[in-house]
This record gives C-alpha cells, sequence and structure tokens, in this order.
C-alpha cells in the first residue's frame, strides 16, 4: 500500500478538525501530521496535541532549518506543517491528515504532486458564522476576520481534487474515508504494477491451458 498524503481545508468552522479527529478514530491506517503555529493556544488546547506551540523567534528558526513542508499567515499567526511530523507517519505507512488552509495547501500540492486535496464546504453561510460564535473562543471582531477569510477561501476551492458539504458529521466522515479507499486503487498509486499484472496474467494463462486439457480428457 502507498500511504497518501491527505490535505484537508475548509474556512474556520467549517468542520475540517472534527472531521480529521474522527476519522482517525475510525481507522487505525490514518495518522494527523499536528501542526507547528506561534498562534496562543486556546483553552482546552494542548501542546503536542492540538499544535505545537512555537514563539516566533522558534518558528522562524524552523523556517530557516527548512523543517517545514509548508508553511503560512493566517489572521495575524503562523501555521507550518513539520516535514519530520509527516516523515513519522508515512515511514509507519499510515496515510496522512493536514488540516491546513489554502495557501499551505497549494505549497503541498507542489512539494507532493501525489497528494490529495479535499475541501470542506459549509452548508451556508449562517451555520459557519453559527458555528464560529458557538465556539466562544474568538471576539466578534476575530470572527469577523475568520469570515471575511473564509470568503477567500470558499473562492479557491476550485483548486481542489474533491468537495465536499458538511451537512452532517458522519457522513462527512464517511465520504472522506471513501475518497481515500477510492484513491488507493488508483492505477498510478499501485506498487510494482506491472510485475503483478504479469504475474496474475501469466497464472490466469496457466489455469486456461489446464482447464482446457481438462476439458480434452474427459
Ligand atoms: P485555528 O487557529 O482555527 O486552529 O487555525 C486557523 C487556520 O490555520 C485553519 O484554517 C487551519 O486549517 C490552518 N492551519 C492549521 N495548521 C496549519 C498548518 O500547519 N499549515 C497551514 N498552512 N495552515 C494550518
Amino acid at each position: 500500500m502507498s500511504a497518501i498524503l491527505l490535505v484537508l481545508s475548509s474556512p474556520s468552522g467549517g468542520g475540517k478538525t472534527s472531521i480529521a479527529r474522527r476519522l482517525l478514530e475510525r481507522r487505525a491506517d490514518v495518522g494527523y501530521s499536528v501542526s507547528a503555529t506561534t498562534r496562543p493556544a486556546r483553552a482546552g488546547e494542548v501542546d503536542g496535541r492540538d499544535y505545537h506551540f512555537l514563539s516566533r523567534d522558534e518558528f522562524q528558526r524552523r523556517v530557516d532549518g527548512g523543517q517545514f513542508l509548508e508553511w503560512a499567515e493566517y489572521g495575524g499567526h503562523r501555521y507550518g506543517t513539520l516535514r519530520s511530523v509527516v516523515d513519522e507517519q508515512l515511514a509507519a505507512g499510515r496515510h496522512v491528515v493536514l488540516d491546513i488552509e489554502v495557501e499551505g495547501a497549494r505549497q503541498v500540492r507542489r512539494a507532493v504532486p501525489s497528494s490529495v486535496h479535499v475541501f470542506v464546504l459549509p452548508p451556508s453561510a449562517q451555520t459557519l458564522r453559527d458555528r464560529l460564535e458557538g465556539r466562544r473562543t474568538e471576539s466578534p471582531e476575530a470572527i469577523g476576520r475568520r469570515l471575511a477569510i473564509a470568503a477567500s477561501e470558499i473562492a479557491a476551492a476550485g483548486e481542489y481534487d474533491y468537495l465536499i458539504t458538511n451537512r452532517v458529521l458522519d457522513e462527512a466522515v464517511a465520504t472522506v474515508s471513501s475518497i481515500l479507499d477510492a484513491e488507493q486503487c488508483r492505477t498510478q498509486r499501485q506498487p510494482a504494477l506491472e510485475e503483478r499484472l504479469a504475474e496474475l496474467a501469466e497464472a490466469v494463462r496457466i489455469e486456461a491451458e489446464q482447464a482446457r486439457t481438462a476439458g480434452a480428457a474427459s
């Protein structure tokens, strides 16, 4: 099996983090890339589980050291995917989910052309606003900023390979899971394809010959 790098993007409040979490609970073959960020931790967030929370200097040091597969600025803070985190998951043979914004997704597309990109749309603008307000983690100004960014992110959704609408969480999770399954069956992703097909075709030829011989003998 060749492990897949799955990029999940959506506007803030669109539900990609919940989809990623639930996908991880359901599938042992999927790992999550914990991002690094300079944003302060929200109440309930744990360093190393939700994010690696870094100072701006530390983040810059890692940028200079080439440690990021991608990184971008969002809402005045930096967010990035550490190569080491992704490599660790891929080496363990797991697909890796990246929950990242649009600019970072573009960088991943350039760096890893075989990555699969899914954009999660909210069912409506009102739902998006309700979800952001319901989290009670941001001020009205911050919510306004996030919704403004959301509008420009939705405009870029056409760049993605798949678009799904997050109406019911479990259904969205099932859809993302089927995308992973289908992508795994892609001809181009099959390891040693020519050898496997040649071997099987040869085995079938032998069966054909034996069937003919058995027919002639009876
Ligand atoms: P939040 O502050 O709500 O946790 O995340 C804000 C935005 O940053 C979300 O769209 C989230 O997907 C994105 N984000 C989180 N981690 C990364 C990352 O490693 N790289 C990039 N480019 N965006 C990220």
